[in-house]
């Protein structure tokens, strides 16, 4: 079995008084940011003037251009989106390192395909939480936290993996657990898990079970409910207690109907398709598809994002959550903007 790291495995001294310079204050950056903190480390936000800015601000840290903020840290967090990364390293980055920092990466997609190419003389890893941003700082404040893989590329100081550790355990990684892992298995089953599983393959089935409904003249309210509201409440037994909880709590009913209808609608055909997203992701069809669509300014992108908005789904769905005061965090709609 793999070894999973907990706080007490961890030796904070490492990093204690380096100083850690996050860049990008989206999703991720601001809930590392605000994690390490709370966590007693010393954190400055490179990031380009915009609305990020002044969210970090209002948070309290100090904010630089990229290439100040790398100049000043030791260890140098990019949380930036993917597909921007590349520009920004060669901008502000590269030239700033100095020999000994660490790079940090919470996603290998760049290293491992190619798109940035560290120097020799830094240490390169990273930390990827195994869950959303907002998430990995929900649940540090609740005394909680989201697990993630540490994997190192490149040791030069012979500390890069304490140095990893002790910066999981400071976004709070390290309550839920660390796992090591390499820059190739984390893109690849990262990249494979949200296509095909968690975000993908979830919408998909949520939007096709709804559209049967529909379709065949039910309301779009029970659709709605009995689609996507109540995926929330099942996933949940999941997470608590796996599929065997799950079912506990569900009627026999509705578990005999797992057990006989879940394999129609995910079968060997669907198996066989998920072979082939993987075989895409690893022999780079996907991503250089990713980075082309992004040197075009995003067509498709832009395309199926507007339409997917528009889907019944969204529309039925809001309204129904606008009577549900509850359904709203206030964490939630509050962190919506860091963005
Ligand atoms: P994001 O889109 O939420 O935020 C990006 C941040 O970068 C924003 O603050 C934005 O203002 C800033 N930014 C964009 N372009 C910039 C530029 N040219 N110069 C300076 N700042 C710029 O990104 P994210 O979703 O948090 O993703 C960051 C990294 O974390 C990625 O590598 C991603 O794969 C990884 N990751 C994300 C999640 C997640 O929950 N979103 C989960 C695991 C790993
Ligand atoms: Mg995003
Ligand atoms: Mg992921
Ligand atoms: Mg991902
Ligand atoms: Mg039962
Ligand atoms: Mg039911």
């Amino acid at each position: 079995m793999a070894k999973v790291l907990y706080e007490n495995d961890i030796n904070k001294e490492v990093l204690e008084g380096k100083k850690i310079a996050v860049v990008g204050y989206g999703s991720q950056g601001h809930a590392h940011s605000l994690n390490l903190r709370e966590s007693g480390y010393d954190v400055v936000i490179g990031l380009r003037p915009g609305k990020s800015q002044q969210k970090a601000e209002e948070d309290g840290f100090k904010v630089f251009p990229v290439a100040e903020a790398v100049k000043q840290a030791d260890v140098v967090m990019i949380l930036l989106p993917d597909e921007t990364q590349p520009k920004v390293y060669e901008e502000s980055i590269k030239d700033n390192l100095q020999a000994g920092n660490a790079l940090v990466f919470a996603h290998g997609f760049n290293i491992h395909f190619s798109q940035i190419v560290p120097p020799a003389d830094v240490d390169v890893f990273l930390v990827a939480p195994k869950g959303p941003g907002h998430l990995v700082r929900r649940t540090y404040e609740g005394g909680a936290g989201v697990p993630a893989l540490f994997g190192v590329y490149q040791d030069v100081t012979g500390k890069a993996t304490d140095i990893a550790l002790a910066y999981a355990q400071g976004i709070g990684a390290a309550r839920a657990g660390v796992l090591e892992t390499t820059f190739q298995e984390e893109t690849e089953t990262d990249l494979f898990g949200e296509q095909a599983v968690l975000c993908g393959g979830v919408t998909s089935l949520i939007k096709a079970g709804f559209e049967t409904l529909t379709e065949a003249g039910y309301q779009p309210e029970v659709a709605y409910f009995e689609c996507m509201h109540e995926m929330k409440l099942i996933v949940d037994l999941l997470y608590e207690g796996g599929l065997e909880n799950m079912r506990y709590s569900i009627s026999d009913t509705a578990q005999w109907g797992d057990f006989v209808s879940g394999p129609r609608v995910v079968d060997a055909e669907t198996k066989g398709r998920m072979k082939d997203i993987l075989t895409d992701i690893q022999d780079g069809k996907f991503a250089k598809g990713w980075i082309l669509e992004n040197q075009a300014g995003r067509p498709q992108f832009n395309a199926i994002n507007n339409k997917e908005n528009k889907h019944q789904i969204e529309t039925v769905g809001k309204e129904l959550r606008d009577l549900m005061p509850f359904v709203k965090n206030p964490i939630d709609s509050k962190q919506k903007d860091v963005k």
